[in-house]
């Protein structure tokens, strides 16, 4: 048990500590039972008024009018608490406590004075009884109601009673010293009893408080991203469901939601870590912060994915909030002495427009980003109806992409690339061909962006490379193979290894299949995509450039790397006839190409006239439907062999 001394040490500890919320349920106690403040005031009030009156003593008199004033006073300030506003006193809880204790230690002293002055003035037994027992009855009373904040209720403990002892010692009867003493020892056993109650009430109360505190965090948590301490999906969507419901009321007012998704943070998470991802995903919410100020609010929404609200008066102000912050978020983020430049996608969709129900608005967000996303990245896309469509060929195309390869609905063709000089084959570009159960054969130009973005293309590649090395293994061995390399592919690192095992599987030699890859693989400077290249040069594998023309055609990439061969895109050749420039600028290629012991095909040739004319500019080589269309690996083997019937001399039957 502690002793009085360890609970007045707990009690002075606690009071500086007290929770705000707990402190203000203590106080809260003073306030609670109207009955016994009101009983005792009356109560009180008349025992002074008789003893005032029995006495006919001036001072007593004065004293109880004083116990009369003070006790209405003190019903006056508790009716006016009641009547304050709950969030009022729960504001000020420190200034209706002092009120109390004033209150509460005058009327305690009036009490004790008049215990006093009867004791040591009117020497009337009766009266003197009376006076004793209502301060000490009303001392022992409060001790245990106020024992919520036991300052005020041992100070009125102590002043009511007190001065009963006090007078009991200046009487002249020893019985009257021996009670004296007497009541200082009650006053310190009921002052424990009013501590050993504030113990209970208190630790009830921080118990209690501890428990909502831990449910607050819980929810807090439950609401918000741990990463960047934004608001998490479900606290986004409530959010937004509350926005929306603020439309219906303002018919001007507009919601914008945007979806951003940061371009190739896959990327940045394989190749430098989940410290760095983290630390993109950090600066891009600080950022998209700075952007919005006070104009809407930031969600992460899990992953790279991030949804962003704001009330805008247009679509048009939608779409420059999203430039905005497309523009901050690529600012290059620096991370571990790298320096990287991370770009984002945004789709845009706003209410009521593009919905009123917080999920269609949402999924119109999400389609207009696809849109951005499938546009090559870096873009900011609004909604349009026109995109559903797409957007749900896209999803079927996407699932049945997921399914193809087991299903088998995959086949490799083969088109000729032809010695322009000899018109022989000199090797077969591989291209696949994709029949959908329902939508029928559908380009590669088309699904194979989908693939890259649903991180298909590694297993579609490996699927190509093994069955255009298979191919190849039976062709004699001047005849090379060239598969296309998607650029996601290029920055992976298992690339080498799915091509070593091609290799040893199929027993092709690295010296005849050529990776063709296009110039955008090159712009990326990533240091990964570098040795990835060198590695597979270093293999023996031929490096072809594909779609020259098309991106920004730098001729330091032809310097910088050695291309076995250079494909001049389609575009160039389509238009050799008529453009004169086009013809020069194959011309420069092709010179150029020459220095550095390359070859040059020229694709895409469909006519004797343009055939006439990149032979005129010195194309070593050509593809194009002007000799062969993409053809089965069985064709392609035909026609290989019927170049060696010694009757065409070697021609081939173009
Ligand atoms: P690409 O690499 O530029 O392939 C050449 C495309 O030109 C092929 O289209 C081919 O059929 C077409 N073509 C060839 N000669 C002519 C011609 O004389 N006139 C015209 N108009 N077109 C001609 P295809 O097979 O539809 O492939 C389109 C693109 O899809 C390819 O362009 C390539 O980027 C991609 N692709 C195809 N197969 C694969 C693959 O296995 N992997 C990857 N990553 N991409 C592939
Ligand atoms: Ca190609
Ligand atoms: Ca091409």
């Amino acid at each position: 048990m502690p002793s009085i001394g360890n609970k007045l040490k707990h009690l002075a500890a606690s009071e500086t500590s007290l929770a705000r919320q707990v402190r203000s349920a203590l106080v809260g106690t003073l306030f609670a039972s109207p009955a016994s403040l009101i009983v005792g005031a009356l109560t009180c009030s008349f025992t002074a008024g008789t003893i005032a009156w029995a006495s006919g003593s001036f001072a007593l008199l004065l004293c109880s009018i004083a116990i009369h004033v003070v006790g209405i006073l003190r019903v006056v300030c508790y009716v006016a608490y009641l009547r304050a506003g709950e969030d009022d006193v729960r504001q000020d809880k420190v200034y209706w406590e002092r009120l109390y204790e004033i209150g509460a230690w005058l009327y305690s002293s009036l009490l004790g004075m008049l215990a006093f002055l009867t004791l040591i003035w009117v020497g009337h037994n009766v009266l003197a009884l009376m006076a004793s027992t209502t301060a000490i009855g009303y001392g022992a009373g409060v001790a245990a109601r106020n024992a919520g904040r036991p300052v005020i209720a041992i100070g009125q403990l102590c002043l009511s009673t007190l001065p009963i002892s006090l007078g009991l010692a200046f009487g002249p009867d020893p019985l009257g010293w021996i009670l004296a003493v007497l009541i200082v020892f009650f006053v310190i056993g009921i002052m424990d009893i009013s501590l050993q109650i504030y113990e209970v009430v208190y630790s009830a109360l921080s118990g209690q408080q501890e428990k909502v505190e831990v449910a607050e965090r819980f929810e807090k948590m439950a609401r918000s991203d741990m990463l960047t301490g934004l608001d998490n999906r479900l606290a986004m969507q409530m959010r937004l469901g509350e926005l929306l419901d603020t439309i219906d009321a303002d018919d001007d007012l507009k919601i914008a939601v945007i979806w951003m998704d940061l371009d190739h943070f896959k990327t940045i998470n394989d190749t430098l870590g989940h410290l760095a991802g983290d630390k993109v995903l950090i600066v891009t919410s600080q950022r998209v912060k700075a952007v919005l100020g006070d104009r809407g609010w930031l969600a992460r929404f899990g992953g790279d994915e991030f949804v962003i609200m704001a009330k805008v008066d247009s679509t048009e102000e939608a779409q420059a909030v999203g430039e905005e912050i497309l523009e901050s978020v690529s600012q290059p983020v620096s991370v571990n002495d790298n320096t990287i430049e991370v770009g984002a996608s945004l789709g845009i969709a706003v209410a009521p427009e593009h919905g009123r129900q917080s999920e269609a608005i949402l999924k119109n967000a999400d389609i207009a980003l696809y849109h951005a996303k499938n546009d090559g990245g870096k873009k900011v896309r609004c909604f349009e109806p026109f995109m559903h469509e797409d957007f749900l060929m896209h999803r079927q195309i996407e699932s049945g992409l997921k399914r193809a390869l087991e299903r088998n609905e995959f086949t490799l063709l083969f088109q000729p690339i032809v010695d322009i000089e000899t018109g022989l084959t000199k090797s077969f570009e591989a291209l696949l061909r994709w029949k959908h159960p329902e939508l029928g054969q559908i380009s590669p130009a088309v699904f194979i962006p989908v693939a890259e973005n649903a991180g298909l293309i590694g297993d579609i590649t490996k699927w190509v490379l093994r069955e255009a090395c298979t191919a190849a293994a039976g062709w004699p061995s001047h005849i090379n193979v060239s598969v296309n390399i998607s650029p996601a592919l290029l920055k992976q690192t298992e690339l080498p290894v799915t091509i070593i095992e091609t290799l040893v599987n199929t027993g092709m030699v690295a010296r005849r299949l050529e990776l063709e890859i296009t110039e955008s693989v090159l712009l990326d400077k990533s240091p990964n995509t570098n040795s990835l290249l060198k590695q597979l040069q270093k293999m023996g594998l031929r490096l072809c450039l594909d779609d020259f023309g098309t991106g920004f055609s730098s001729l330091t990439y032809l310097r910088s790397w050695e291309f076995d061969t250079i494909k001049i895109d389609k575009s160039f050749t389509r238009n050799i006839t008529e453009s004169t420039t086009d013809q020069k600028i194959i011309k420069a290629v092709v010179q150029l190409a020459r220095s550095l012991r390359a070859f040059t095909v020229a694709e895409g040739i469909e006519t004797a006239e343009q055939l006439a004319g990149v032979r005129e500019a010195g194309c070593s080589h050509v593809q194009g439907y002007y000799y062969a269309k993409p053809m089965p690996a069985v064709e392609a083997l035909a026609r290989i062999e019927s170049e060696f019937v010694p009757e065409e001399g070697q021609r081939a039957a173009s």
